[in-house]
């Protein structure tokens, strides 16, 4: 690797510091979305993959379908660098699926890229998955052994190929075939040449809502898509539903067998964005304020100002302050240009480091003592950086941080990226060490109970990356294998 390469590939890691080389097996965060019944269908996919950015920027594409023949574009990149009225132009037709997608950059990567389109016996057939399945490398091993090519390494072509070798007669069958088969998390969109499926696992690990536009039904991953194209919010696609959508209109069915509700929590925690209303229409924002309401009841402290880490702390920040009378303000100032490809010059000004990213407002930190609230710690490179540069030239007396959620200690195998187990600070450091090493004054989390406290019917959510209580994987030695995979 030469110079440039390096501080690229560096900034890569600290852009998505939790990095395994391998993550597109395990860790995918994506968004999906789709549209059946509108002659505008692959334009209001652009706005609505548009609006679900914030789930994955490595890829995008969209499906279309003109009743006759389904289109396909898609790319490395963000939507709106990918999408030009021209290439948007070549998707017609009145139903349209769209992926967003966050992997690791490598040279593969192109071919995981989705949706995923294939001919088959049936007829055309596109898909766009979030989520993760745990079961995808048992299952590809025993697809090819009888002769299936993968195309991709990506899961969710495991969907593809369970579907096409279904012994079943018609789609519908092979498609509750292939999702009996899988487990792990899947919020599914599946388009032919003239219908609409969505399916959900019965977990219901990632968002799925319906909504209605202008006569069409649309399916997103979270709601802000359906607002931004002015789409009324209907329901949520139900853990275990299958939603068939077509001429005769919308049909649910429950093909699965029903397990426990386990979704995760961490989207309201980090994931989706605070103006969506996921998991049956619960605002985003309200929880995340109340987690740092709740936060501050459980860890008062005295200090002149609260402050958030942009932008993923701001709600709870606010929670926090609200609850404890300090002042909030923004005493950090987040650069939102700073892409993946960005090249820091080797010789004048090197180690950058957060600094790329965010700058403290000094004239609001200097001489105080500061709060500073966070959504998350992973590695708790972030967090460090960021306390020292509260601190630097003497800027502010005191730092102290507030975590608005409990111990980050097991990876996600559920479509949330983060890395394996022994990278996760909190699996090997208590709270204290994990304080030392960030050089703050005083650090605390959530409670695990303060977290559930805040979430409507507690039990229904995931909560594995906190308490290893994994919903699907639970035996231990699969999860260590796992981990072991995915580190390679
Ligand atoms: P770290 O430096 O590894 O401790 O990363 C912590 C920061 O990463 C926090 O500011 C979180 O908001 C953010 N974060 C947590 N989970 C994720 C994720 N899955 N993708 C991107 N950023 C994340």
């Amino acid at each position: 690797m030469n110079s440039i390469k390096r501080l690229i590939h560096n900034h890569q890691l600290f852009n998505k510091p939790y990095l395994s080389l391998s993550a597109d097996k395990f860790h995918d965060e994506c968004g999906v979305f789709g549209v059946y019944g509108h002659r505008e269908a692959s334009n209001l996919t652009y706005l609505g993959l548009h609006a679900l950015q914030h789930r994955g920027q490595e890829s995008a594409g969209i499906c279309s379908s003109d009743g006759r023949q389904v289109h396909i574009e898609k790319s490395m990149g963000l939507v709106t660098d990918i999408f030009s009225e021209k290439r948007l132009k070549r998707l017609p037709g009145e139903i349209a699926i769209g992926h967003n997608r966050y992997s690791t950059a490598g040279s593969s990567s192109l071919k995981n890229v989705q949706p995923l389109m294939v001919n088959f016996s049936l007829g055309s057939l596109a898909i766009a998955h979030n989520g993760n399945l745990v079961n995808a490398l048992e299952l590809r091993t025993a697809l090819e052994s009888k002769g299936a090519i993968f195309q991709s390494s990506s899961d969710s072509e495991v969907f593809v190929h369970l579907i096409a070798s279904s012994k079943a007669g018609g789609l519908y069958e092979r498609i509750i075939d292939a999702a009996r088969m899988v487990s792990g998390a899947f919020s599914l969109l599946i388009m032919t040449e003239n219908e609409l499926i969505a399916v959900r696992d019965t977990y219901g690990f990632r968002p799925l809502s319906i909504g209605r536009y202008d006569g069409a039904y649309i399916v997103a991953s979270e709601t802000c898509a359906l607002d931004l194209i002015g789409a009324k919010y209907v329901r949520d696609v139900e853990p275990g539903e299958m939603v068939i959508i077509n001429e005769n209109g919308i049909t649910s069915m429950k093909p699965m067998p029903a397990t426990r509700q386990a979704s995760c929590i961490f989207e309201f925690i980090y994931f989706s964005r605070p103006d969506s209303n996921i998991f049956g229409n619960i605002n985003v924002d309200a929880v995340r304020k109340e987690f740092g309401r709740q936060l501050a009841r459980e860890y008062p402290v005295e200090a002149d100002v609260v402050i958030p880490v942009p932008d993923s702390g701001v709600p709870a920040a606010l929670g926090y302050a609200q609850e404890s009378g300090i002042p909030f303000d923004f005493g950090l100032i987040r650069n939102h240009y700073v892409g993946r490809t960005f090249i820091e010059p080797q010789q004048s000004i090197r180690h950058f480091g957060v600094k790329i990213k965010l700058n403290p407002v000094r004239q609001l930190l200097e001489g105080k003592r500061v709060l500073v609230v966070d959504d998350s710690i992973v590695r708790g490179t972030t967090s460090k950086k960021i306390v020292k540069m509260i601190r630097e030239g003497g800027m502010a007396k005191e730092v102290h941080l507030r975590i608005s959620s409990p111990p980050t200690i097991g990876p996600c195998f559920y479509g949330i990226d983060t890395p394996s187990r022994k990278e996760l600070i909190a699996s090997t450091h208590s709270v204290d060490e994990i304080r030392k090493y960030i050089t703050a004054d005083t650090l605390q989390y959530l409670s695990i109970e303060g977290l559930l406290k805040v979430v409507p019917d507690s039990e229904r959510f995931c909560t594995a990356c906190f308490d290893d209580n994994y919903p699907v994987l639970n035996h231990q030695e699969k999860i260590e294998q796992m981990e072991l995979f995915s580190a390679l």
